[in-house]
């Protein structure tokens, strides 16, 4: 069995240390990476924290991998060895409820397989990317071009497609005025591919600092939300909002920038439940909605649009060791805009 190494997390909120672990021998219709990069995202913090409940140490985090395939199974036709592959949030699922029949593995009636901090059908605790090998069966495993920097696809496998795939559910396009909630690592990935799409868009941030990277990310408009004054002259002008903010805030007020019929899509999820008062809805017929990442096909689309139009995510990268600085960094909203962990460094 190859023997992996990788970083994980003992308990919660404890630092993440090194750790060596085995990967299984790639079964029959599956592929055994070697890991070039992988990216850090909030959901990672959330789980290793133990913000969500029911995490299982220790826990190797990691949902944003891109690397080589280095062994195939004797029935994998889609991959050889030498490819470069994807990995994203998970790594499994029944295959057989309506859900994962449609492609939305992602809702999938029994519950997908986690890339990490899950059990996978065997029961068996799955281990995920701050590390340098991952057995994946193939349906589980995307292509990615080797036009794009491999280092800045990584994101794209978490915050690319969790932005994508509300922006085509809703057909987002030209004409439609659009405003991003934190301009984070979900934040600028849905700024980039929402202004990618021809739509308006507005960057809503809590950071004075950031008006600079929106402009230079394409976004049209930059507000400060701590600011009244602009924030009350957005009053009912947003067609949708996607909010990508990873901490408790006031839901209602931002409704209330949306106009008639407009759609408030969350994407972040703090730890802690919100309170939202009905009138802000009932009054202009406004729409709450969520979304969680996106199924294999529709990521795979994701891959495919973003090679095609030169998109990738802007990144800072680290070695692996650099881990638990770069968490504090992320919770102070000081990161631009996703950290990527360099597996060879
Ligand atoms: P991130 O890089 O930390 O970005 C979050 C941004 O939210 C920050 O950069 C900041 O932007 C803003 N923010 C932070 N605290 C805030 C506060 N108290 N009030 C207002 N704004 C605040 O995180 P991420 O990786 O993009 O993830 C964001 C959230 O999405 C997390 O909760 C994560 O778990 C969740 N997530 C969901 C999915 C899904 O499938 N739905 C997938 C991945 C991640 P400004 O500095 O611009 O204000
Ligand atoms: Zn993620
Ligand atoms: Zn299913």
């Amino acid at each position: 069995m190859p023997t992996a190494k990788g970083f994980a997390a003992p308990a919660p909120n404890i630092a993440l240390e090194p750790f060596t672990f085995s990967r299984r021998e790639p079964g029959a219709n599956e592929v055994l990476i070697d890991i070039k990069f992988c990216g850090v995202c909030h959901s990672d913090i959330h789980q290793v924290r133990d913000e969500w409940g029911k995490g299982t140490y220790p826990m190797v985090p990691g949902h944003e991998i891109v690397g080589e395939i280095i062994k195939v199974g004797s029935e994998v036709t889609n991959f050889k060895v030498g490819d470069l592959a994807g990995v994203g949030c998970f790594v499994d699922s029944c295959r057989k409820c309506p859900s994962c029949q449609k492609g939305l593995e992602q809702y999938c009636e029994v519950g997908m397989v986690g890339t990490y901090n899950s059990k996978d059908k065997q029961g068996n605790p799955t281990y995920g990317g701050y590390s340098n090998l991952i057995t994946v069966d193939e349906k589980y495993t995307l292509k990615v071009s080797p036009k794009l920097d491999l280092a800045g696809v990584a994101p794209l496998l978490c915050a690319g497609i969790t932005t994508w795939s509300p922006l085509r559910e809703w057909k987002v396009s030209k004409g439609h005025k659009l405003a991003v909630v934190g301009l984070g690592g979900l934040g600028h990935m849905a700024v980039k591919l929402a202004v990618s799409l021809g739509a308006e868009v507005t960057v809503l941030s809590t950071s004075p600092s950031k008006e600079a990277d929106a402009k230079a990310l394409g976004a049209h408009h930059f507000a400060l939300t701590k600011n009244e004054e602009h924030f009350k002259a957005l009053k009912n002008s947003f067609d949708f909002i996607i909010d990508t903010v990873s901490a408790q805030h006031d839901i209602a007020s931002y409704l209330n920038l949306l106009r008639v019929d407009g759609t408030m899509i969350l994407l972040g999820i703090p730890p802690e439940a919100s309170l939202i008062h009905n009138s802000p809805l009932v009054m202009k017929r406004r729409r709450l909605a969520g979304s969680l990442i996106g199924g294999i096909k529709e990521t795979q689309e994701m891959l495919d649009y973003c090679a095609e139009h030169g998109i990738v995510s802007d990144i800072e990268l680290i070695p692996i060791s650099y881990i638990n600085e770069a968490y504090e960094r992320v919770l102070k909203s000081d990161v631009r805009y996703r950290f990527v962990i360099d597996m060879a460094l």
